[in-house]
């Protein structure tokens, strides 16, 4: 479990791999490397662009994720650094629950270790003073994440899975697919995790690559295995749509309440969709506004959506992620028209 939970201090102006540090110190290079390579690539595009935010990254191959937190030096202290870090923390990909729902738990610690490496440079503390802050920092992670997963209570998918299909043997379970499309940050992830898991996170966390995220839910007699697919709104999108769109019952287009853009692309998101080579135009689809506890703020009306659902032969919801508002039902929609 300890060799699991490794912190390693990235480096990343280059594809280099130099004056990283990392604790447990037998934690396979190879590895590491592997970690600094997907760090680095997904700053790479973009000279000017670093997240700011917790992440958290998959890494599927080694059934891990990982939380990252990115950081910049505004001018170079020594030789040694360079002006691009990341802290990276892994952990096992079946906890991820845990660091997702704490997300804005956990970033304080991170913010913190960056200021004092920061205020250790400039002071030019020996790099093992440094690193021994940083290998504080993992225990802490590692008591703290502990900590959390005895304090909520928390259930695991397999044990949900496991009290369903006890409870329904004698019944069919079905398995369906659904896509859930829409513009950057009009609460997709949110969306997805409320439904899931009941929680909801006020950290914006942009969604690298894809996720994917099962609920086996009752719905009259029959338990129905959602399989809901989230993209994030990425360049990379392009690479995965043909996979995103392939073999798919139900799709939600998700927009803001609060964001006229976001209102406006649903269009563009239907059609892409709908010219995609195999899309069956029986498929069931939503038009869902979110963000509908955002009352000062709302911009599109009522009206306006039903008449887009309308055109679009779409059925059509108001949400709150934030307050969940509305999100049970319209999954259980989604649910009978998929078992019908
Ligand atoms: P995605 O890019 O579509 O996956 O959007 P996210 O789920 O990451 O959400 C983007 C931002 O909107 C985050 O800061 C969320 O906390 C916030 N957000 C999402 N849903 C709601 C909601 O229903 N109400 C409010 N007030 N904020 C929300
Ligand atoms: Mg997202």
């Amino acid at each position: 479990m300890d060799s699991i939970n490794a912190i390693i201090y990235l480096n990343l102006d280059q594809d280099k791999f130099v004056n990283n540090f990392w604790f447990p110190f037998d934690f396979p290079e190879d590895i590491i490397k592997l970690i600094a390579k997907k760090c680095y690539s997904i700053i790479s595009e973009d000279e000017n662009f670093i997240p700011n935010v917790l992440l958290i990254f998959p890494l599927p191959s080694l059934k891990l994720k990982a939380l990252v937190k990115y950081f910049v030096r505004d001018n170079k202290i020594s030789e040694a650094y360079s002006s691009k870090s990341a802290i990276v923390y892994l952990f096992d990909e079946k906890d991820d629950n845990i660091y997702y729902r704490y997300m804005s738990y956990l970033d304080p610690y991170f913010q913190d270790i960056i200021k004092t490496i920061l205020r250790m440079e400039r002071e030019q503390a020996e790099k093992e003073k440094i690193f021994e802050e940083i290998v504080k920092l993992q225990s802490t992670l590692f008591n703290l994440s502990k900590y959390l997963k005895t304090k909520s209570e928390y259930i695991t998918k397999d044990e949900i899975s496991k009290d369903i299909t006890i409870d329904i043997d004698s019944v069919l379970k079905r398995k369906f697919k659904v896509v859930v499309l829409g513009d950057p940050s009009v609460g997709k992830t949110s969306t997805i995790l409320r439904f899931t898991d009941n929680v909801f996170l006020r950290a914006y966390i942009p969604t690298m690559g894809l996720n994917i995220t099962q609920k086996i839910f009752k719905v009259n007699n029959f338990a129905v295995e959602l399989v809901i697919w989230d993209i994030g709104g990425q360049a990379k999108f392009e690479l995965i749509r043909r996979q995103f769109y392939e073999a798919l019952n139900a799709f939600i287009l998700l927009f803001d309440l609060t964001n006229p853009k976001s209102f406006a692309t649903i269009p563009k998101w239907f059609y892409d969709l709908r010219n995609f080579n195999e899309f069956d135009p029986k498929l069931p689809g939503y038009l869902i506004g979110n963000k509908l506890d955002l009352i000062n703020k709302l911009i599109i009306k009522r009206q306006d959506a039903l008449n887009m659902a309308n055109k679009l032969g779409l059925d059509y919801f108001e949400i709150s992620a934030l307050t969940g508002y509305n999100i049970e039902n319209a999954f259980q929609d989604l649910a009978l028209k998929l078992l019908q």
